[in-house]
């Protein structure tokens, strides 16, 4: 099978984002996601709200839907989405984040931190208005 690229959102966010950015960013192959091949598949999902824990019941649904289709975790890149690990317009990043890290360092997935970056916020990370990655 062709590689996944698992995408990450704030659940928070995702009440008023619905991932189009991210999504388009993948398939124009822009920014975090430039390195991927023509044939990788791309998959969004929620951190499952504050404190982040139900990540780890996620991704035990991943690694059992995996297992069950032949593949495994050496094929997906995990992308924490820039709405969790970055200084943003919605917020600055997760106040949980490590402890996301943790969950995956425990579950097996290499992580990346970032997704659809965008020019204006880009722009006030340079000013410093924002903090970097
Ligand atoms: S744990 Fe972090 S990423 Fe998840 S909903 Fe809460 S603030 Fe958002
Ligand atoms: S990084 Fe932006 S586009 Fe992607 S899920 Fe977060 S808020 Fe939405």
């Amino acid at each position: 099978m062709s590689k996944l690229i698992i995408v990450v959102q704030c659940h928070l966010v995702m009440n008023r984002c619905s991932g189009y950015n991210c999504m388009n960013a993948f398939y124009k192959r822009e920014g975090t996601f430039s390195a991927y091949g023509s044939d990788t598949r791309y998959m969004l999902i929620t951190c499952g709200g504050c404190c982040g824990a139900q990540l780890a019941a996620k991704f035990e649904d991943v690694t059992h839907h995996l297992r069950r289709s032949g593949e495994n975790k050496d094929d997906v890149v995990v992308h924490f989405a820039s709405c969790v690990c970055s200084d943003n317009y919605h917020r600055p990043p997760c106040p949980h984040l490590q402890y996301l890290k943790d969950i995956m360092v425990r579950k097996g997935y290499p992580v990346v931190l970032g997704s659809y970056i965008s020019k204006k916020t880009s722009g006030k990370r340079q000013t410093g208005e924002y903090e970097s990655f």
